[in-house]
C-alpha cells in the first residue's frame, strides 16, 4: 500500500497515522550532517531502543542464540539464525550506493554518516541509554563487541590499506590481511595456514590503516585488539569464498576427467558440497589409479568441508572444547587437502584449485580458535560474526526502497521499515 501511496505524494501521512494506532514503530528520524547539500535521516540508536522498550519490545529483542549446546535442538541453528531478521537487527540509516560511491564524494557522506553513528555508541557506552521497562526506569549502557560485514563493507568503514583487493602479482605488497603481514615482502606464503607461521605473519604488524577508524572511537579497546575489532565474515569466507570455490573446482574437475555426464542444477553450497562428497565418493572405484587419488583428495575436502559446515551449524554461542577441536581438525584437514589438490591439479596441468585471499582468511578464522586453545580462553562461534542474516536483513531493506522516488528514498525507506518492524511485533 505504501508504493501505491508513494506515486500519489499520501505515503508520509500514512505512516504517520499508521503509528498512532500502534502500526509504525514510533522512532523519530533524526538528521544528521554527512556533508551533502540536505541533511541525511537516520534512526538514532537510542531512539529505537526507547522506542521498543516503550512497547515492550525491548527484552529478548536481540537473540544471537542459545547460549551453550545445552540449550540448543538439532532441529534449529544454536546460533545468530534464529527469529525474524527484522526483529532482531536495528536499521540506522540507508544510503544510496550512488550517494556513497559518486566520485566528487569520494565516499565522505559513507564515513561522515558511520562517524555520527560512532559518536552516538560511544556516548551510550560512557553515558548509557535509560529506557523505561516495565515500570522500571533502567540505564543500559551498550558494549560494541565487533564490526562485521563483507570485506569490501570492512575495508570501507574500516579504511583498511590492507585487504583482498590489493593482492600483488609481484613484490612489494600492499598486504592482503588487516591482521597480519600476509602478502607483504617475506609473507608471500600466506596460503601457509600453520599455527606458528600464523603466529610469525602478525609480529609487528602495523595497524592497518593510515587513520584509526571512528567506529573505535565507539569503545576502548586495547591497541592490539583493534584490527580483530572488524571480524571476519564466515558467510562470504566460506558459502561464498572458500568453500564455493571447492565446489566449482570439484564439478569443472569431474568434467576434465569426464566424471559427470549431464550438468546437474545445484543448490547452494552447503548443499552442493554434501553431494558432491558422496557423488564423487562413489566414482572414486571407477577412476584410475592417479586420478583416483586426485579424487580422493577432492572428496577428503569436500568431507572435511561439510564437517565443518555441519559443527558450526550446530554449535552455541560459545563453542564446547569438543566442538572448538572439530572444528580446528576438520578445516586443518580441508587446508591440508586443498593444498594437496592445488599440487596435483598443477601435476596434471590443470589450473584449478587456485589459491584466493579468502583461503587465507579462512586461516585467520582458525588461528583466532587455535590461539583460544592455546591460551585455554573461551571461544565465541565464528559463526556470531556471519553476515547471513544481516543479508536477509538488508534484502527486506533494500525491498522497501523500490519504486520510491530518488529524492525521498531515505526517508521513505526509513518510514516502511518502521512499519515492517510493527507488524512483526
Ligand atoms: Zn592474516
Amino acid at each position: 500500500m505504501a508504493t501505491k501511496l508513494s506515486t500519489t505524494g499520501h505515503e508520509n501521512r500514512l505512516s504517520r497515522n499508521l503509528a498512532v494506532y500502534g502500526l509504525s514503530a514510533d522512532i523519530s528520524i533524526s538528521d544528521v550532517d554527512v556533508g551533502l547539500k540536505q541533511k541525511h535521516p537516520v534512526l538514532r540508536v537510542a531512539d529505537a531502543l526507547q522506542t521498543l522498550a516503550a512497547v515492550g519490545k525491548f527484552e529478548g529483542q536481540f537473540l544471537m542464540g542459545h547460549s551453550s549446546s545445552a540449550f540448543s535442538s538439532d532441529a534449529e541453528a544454536g546460533c545468530n539464525m534464529l527469529g525474524d531478521s527484522l526483529l532482531t537487527r536495528l536499521l540506522y540509516s540507508v544510503m544510496l550506493g550512488r550517494v556513497y560511491n559518486s566520485r566528487k564524494a569520494k565516499g565522505k557522506p559513507l564515513s561522515l554518516l558511520v562517524k555520527n553513528l560512532s559518536l552516538e555508541l560511544r556516548d551510550a557506552f560512557f553515558n548509557g541509554v535509560e529506557l523505561a521497562v516495565g515500570d522500571d526506569v533502567r540505564k543500559y549502557f551498550l558494549v560494541p563487541i565487533a564490526v562485521k560485514g563483507d570485506w569490501p563493507a570492512l575495508a570501507k568503514v574500516g579504511q583498511l590499506t590492507r585487504h583482498f583487493g590489493r593482492q600483488a602479482q609481484q613484490k612489494p605488497g600492499h598486504g592482503i590481511c588487516h591482521l597480519c603481514l600476509a602478502d607483504k615482502d617475506g609473507y608471500k606464503d600466506w596460503h601457509n595456514l600453520s599455527y606458528d607461521r600464523m603466529l610469525q605473519m602478525r609480529v609487528d604488524a602495523p595497524m592497518p590503516w593510515h587513520q584509526e577508524p571512528d567506529l573505535l572511537s565507539a569503545v576502548p579497546i586495547q591497541e592490539s585488539h583493534k584490527p580483530n575489532f572488524f571480524r571476519i565474515d564466515l558467510f562470504h569466507t566460506l558459502h561464498k569464498g572458500l568453500f564455493a570455490d571447492l565446489c566449482a573446482n570439484a564439478i569443472v574437475c569431474s568434467f576434465d576427467f569426464d566424471i559427470f555426464g549431464n550438468w546437474f542444477k545445484g543448490a547452494d553450497t552447503v548443499s552442493l558440497m554434501y553431494f558432491l562428497e558422496n557423488r564423487l565418493q562413489n566414482e572414486l572405484e571407477s577412476l584410475d589409479n592417479d586420478a583416483s587419488s586426485f579424487f580422493a583428495e577432492i572428496v577428503s575436502a569436500l568431507s572435511a568441508a561439510n564437517k565443518f559446515m555441519k559443527c558450526i551449524y550446530h554449535s552455541s554461542l560459545w563453542l564446547s572444547k569438543e566442538e572448538r577441536n572439530t572444528l580446528l581438525n576438520s578445516g586443518y584437514k580441508f587446508s591440508n587437502s586443498f593444498a594437496k589438490c592445488a599440487q596435483a591439479a598443477y601435476d596434471w596441468g590443470l589450473t584449478r584449485f587456485k589459491y584466493q585471499p579468502k583461503f587465507h582468511m579462512f586461516g585467520e578464522l582458525l588461528f583466532q580458535l587455535a590461539f583460544e586453545r592455546h591460551h585455554n580462553l573461551p571461544s565465541i562461534s565464528p559463526l556470531a560474526f556471519c553476515t547471513q542474516l544481516d543479508e536477509d536483513f538488508i534484502g527486506k531493506v533494500a525491498a522497501f526502497s523500490r519504486a520510491v522516488s530518488v529524492r525521498t528514498v531515505h526517508e521513505r525507506t526509513l518510514s516502511r521499515y518502521m512499519i515492517a518492524l510493527a507488524s512483526r511485533w
